[in-house]
């Protein structure tokens, strides 16, 4: 391995438009990814790691151009030229976003991918041998004899047999397809493999061995590999960086070994977290990501991740257990968002055939405590009398009372853009709680 970067992703950004109407007028726009930058060195593999949603996919197709890129360069094989050797207009000789259709030509060859579904990249009614030897002849290879010996060699090489060349995709098991796909994408000898969640449609039973694989053949062939997936444990297996991607950004990225045992961002602690830990004398705490990823059409303010974060900042007027603040900040949401029904809950708790009314506040009020977690009585005596306001206006069914109310809560997690901190040896991560003069609080971990 060379610390030469292979590939350089320089703030690149997707946004898909959002149109409306007839004449499909842009209204708005999804920001897939919106501006993440890494480099992947010769011979290394970096984990892109996140939940569904987050933008890994899109990320995936705007690197490898299957889907053009909104902004942002990908330099690749920019040798020692990367960042020095620029054209005159300042773009740079071997960006794949810029590439014309020969550049591109050459660019299919070195880099390739693998899907999450092998059916995907094999025709059903091609033979696997075909299917395989279909791309030497695309690129220009004429001799049928020499084509076929090199791509029964490579059925062996990944863990098949020579004589399955004649067979038909529907013949092989998920895992089998896999290796197939895995043959397909090798057999023009590339540089890069991108694959995005290559084991995750797969039985658990086998994935292991396809991890191995993975591994085995990246180190073989001296590949560079993007390795895609949102199971931090997988990434483990089978990557020497990893970058942790929430809502089209970057939020955390490092050498895996450093990133598992010392993480810096409250989102990776929380996939991590997720893991199965096997052993009971395990005391990491347990925290549950709720809900799923926002949209990226219109993602929070601020840090993205603060409406989830267990390690939200609280703002220097309450003194508050950071669970109950928290659970203060979901429930503002949720009353801003209109998603609270006191009326629904009175009805639900009165009896069968009883007027709703029987049901006083009290109960529903305790009952919406319940559903958010909310302590019967907050420490902080200030934040109390405000709930309890807000409580109490909402059971008369004035929400905009009560959003006015709770709208006194505020963090600087959403109003602040965090940028990024260094903790030294590439590791990075954006958290405002890491910022080194920070006035938010010790950070997340420092040993
Ligand atoms: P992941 O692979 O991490 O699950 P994706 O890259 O598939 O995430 O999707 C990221 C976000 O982009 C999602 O919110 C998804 O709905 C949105 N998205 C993906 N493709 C399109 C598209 N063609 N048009 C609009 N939005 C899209
Ligand atoms: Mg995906």
């Amino acid at each position: 391995m060379t610390d030469e970067p292979l590939v350089s992703v320089r703030n690149l950004k997707k946004h898909y438009p959002i149109t409306e109407g007839v004449l499909s007028r842009q209204v708005g726009a999804a920001k897939a990814v919106d501006g993440i930058s890494f480099d992947i060195a010769e011979g290394e593999t970096l984990g892109l790691v996140g939940e569904s949603g987050c933008g890994k996919s899109t990320a995936a197709s705007s690197i490898i151009r299957l889907e053009e890129a909104t902004d942002g360069e990908v330099i690749f094989n920019g040798g020692g030229r990367a960042g020095r050797e620029r054209n005159a207009d300042g773009t740079h000789p071997n960006d794949v976003t810029k590439f014309d259709d020969e550049e591109l030509k050459a660019f299919r060859r070195d880099a390739q991918m693998i899907f999450q579904d092998p059916s995907s990249s094999l025709d059903p009614r091609m033979t696997v041998g075909r299917s395989v030897a279909e791309l030497l002849m695309v690129h220009g290879m004429t001799d049928k004899q020499r084509r076929r010996e090199i791509v029964e060699d490579l059925l062996e090489r990944v863990g098949l047999e020579a004589d399955y060349y004649d067979r038909y995709p529907h013949e092989f098991s998920g895992g089998q397809k896999q290796r197939i796909a895995l043959a397909r994408a090798l057999v023009l000898n590339p540089e890069f493999i991108v694959a995005d969640e290559p084991v995750s449609a797969l039985d658990v039973s086998i994935r292991a061995e396809i991890l191995s694989l993975l591994n085995d053949i990246q180190e073989e062939f001296g590949l560079s590999m993007l390795f895609i997936s949102h199971d931090m444990s997988v990434v483990r297996e089978v990557c020497d960086r990893v970058a942790v991607m929430y809502l089209g950004e970057i939020v955390e990225i490092g050498d895996t070994d450093e990133v598992f045992s010392n993480p810096q961002h409250p989102y990776t602690e929380a996939l991590l977290s997720a893991i199965p830990r096997p052993d009971p004398s395990d005391q990491r705490e347990n925290i549950e990501l709720k809900g799923t990823v926002p949209s990226p059409i219109s993602p929070p303010s601020g840090c993205k991740f603060h409406t989830r974060c267990h390690m939200v900042i609280q703002s220097d007027e309450y003194d508050l257990e950071q669970e109950d603040w928290r659970a203060l900040l979901t429930f503002r949401d949720k009353v801003r968002a209109g998603e609270i029904d006191p009326e629904g809950i009175r009805e639900a708790l009165s009896p069968p055939d009883a007027d709703p009314s029987v049901v006083d506040d009290e109960t529903v009020e305790d009952e919406l405590r319940m559903e958010f977690e909310l302590p019967e009585t907050l420490a902080d005596d200030d934040a109390e009398a405000i709930v309890d306001r807000a409580l109490d206006a909402l059971t008369d069914g004035e929400i905009e009372t009560a959003e006015d109310e709770l709208s006194t809560f505020t963090t600087p997690c959403e109003e602040e853009e965090p940028e990024e901190t260094d903790h030294g040896n590439g590791h990075l991560s954006a958290c405002l709680r890491n910022k080194p003069d920070t006035e938010h609080g010790a950070p997340l971990a420092d040993d």
